[in-house]
């Protein structure tokens, strides 16, 4: 059993001038899949070096398994790390390659890492390439033989430092197809770094968003879509991005209306205004999802000037005029509506799909 709890872990750097992961908090289940992402610089591959033990927190404790593990070195952690750039052994062949963590950690007899070896090796489909040394193969391979080399360990917990970066996109959405196969069939508790949010939004079993070290939320790929917990998740999550305006919350009766001073007035239901936690005259982030924005007919809801189509397929990206207020403001609509850079359009969207921020704290409302 490899549950792993990360309780308060917190790493600095140059005498605390940069804090590079503030005091995480997680619990990861046994043989669960968990994806951590986040944008450049945000603690992510700290975090995993830290599970790895090939860093040491400033402060807080990781448990794998029950046993605290906080200050085990790298090598008795059962762990097995994939990285970016493969690390593979230049020199060794592939058998040699996969064979050498064995070798090093274990006193298994010669022929029971063979046996290891070639199981797993048959099992990545890499059983012909055995005799191989690294710079014989393509860039799929070597990271099948990285795999191959963590996987023969048969580790507690598998960590994966963006592992398919190197990867043209078609090998890299089947390889993400496979690490997972492998890891359900294997039942592995298994920790993904990548800085990508549309390879997190694949993964199964939950995601775990990071920004400044500072840990934002944890939950089903569908449940930060859905449900962000703050501005900076909605903005982050989902291609293209979702769209924020700045409104002002007025109550001509008793229901709440949101407003700008260049023509977004969206009024909401009475059992929506009763539950948001505002008031007349505070200012508010709305949040809503280019798919979510739909053309009205007759130009009613919100009327806006169109600046660009951009036709991507299926559907089109409009880029709307909703005045000086709001930088950017799109919507993906189906590619049979085609309307004319400067035309005046009308939007409208569901009141489910809208998403309210506080203003300073960036928290959702609701
Ligand atoms: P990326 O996606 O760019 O790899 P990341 O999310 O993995 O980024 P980390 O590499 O964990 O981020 O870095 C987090 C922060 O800690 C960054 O500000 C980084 O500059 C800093 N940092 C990382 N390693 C060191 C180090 N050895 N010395 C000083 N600062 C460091």
């Amino acid at each position: 059993m490899a549950r792993v709890t990360i309780d308060s872990l917190r790493k600095e750097y140059d005498v605390g001038r940069v804090v590079a992961v503030e005091d995480l908090d997680l619990e990861i289940d046994d043989g669960e899949f968990v994806t951590v992402v986040g944008p450049s610089g945000c603690g992510k591959t700290t975090t995993l070096r830290m599970l790895a033990g090939l860093e040491t927190p400033t402060n807080g404790r990781i448990e794998i398994g029950g046993r605290d593990v906080t200050d085990v070195h790298a090598k008795n952690r059962d762990v097995a790390m994939v990285f970016q750039n493969y690390a593979l052994y230049p020199h060794k062949t592939v058998f040699e390659n996969m064979e050498f963590g064995l070798r090093m950690s274990t006193d298994m007899s010669e022929a029971e890492r063979e046996r290891r070896v070639v199981e797993t090796a048959e099992m990545m489909d890499i059983d012909d390439l055995l005799e191989d040394e690294p710079d014989e193969l393509s860039g799929g391979q070597k990271q099948r033989v990285a795999l191959g080399r963590a996987i023969v360990r048969e580790p507690d917990v598998f960590l994966f430092d963006e592992p398919l970066s190197n990867l043209d996109a078609k090998l890299r959405t089947s390889m993400r197809a496979e690490i997972q196969r492998l890891q359900e069939e294997l039942d592995i508790t298994a920790v993904y770094v990548t800085h990508d949010q549309e390879e997190a939004m694949t993964m199964e079993d939950k995601i775990v968003i990071l920004k400044d070290g500072k840990l934002q939320q944890v939950g089903h790929p569908n449940t930060v879509y859905d449900e962000p917990a703050n501005r900076f998740v909605g903005g982050f999550i989902g291609s293209p991005s979702m769209n924020f305006v700045r409104v002002t919350v007025r109550r001509p009766d008793d229901r709440l209306v949101l407003t700008d001073d260049e023509g977004f007035r969206y009024p909401l239901s009475l059992e929506y205004s009763r539950e948001l936690p505002v008031e007349e005259g505070d200012t508010v982030v709305a949040g809503i999802r280019p798919e979510h924005v739909e053309p009205t007919d007759g130009g009613r809801g919100i009327e806006t000037t169109v600046r660009v189509v951009e036709p991507v397929g299926s559907d089109n990206y409009l880029y709307l005029d909703l005045g000086d207020d709001v930088d950017e403001f799109m919507a993906r609509v189906d590619a049979d509506f085609e309307p004319e850079p400067e035309d005046r359009i009308g939007i409208a969207f569901d009141e489910k799909d809208l998403r309210l921020f506080d203003d300073e704290t960036g928290e959702s409302l609701l």
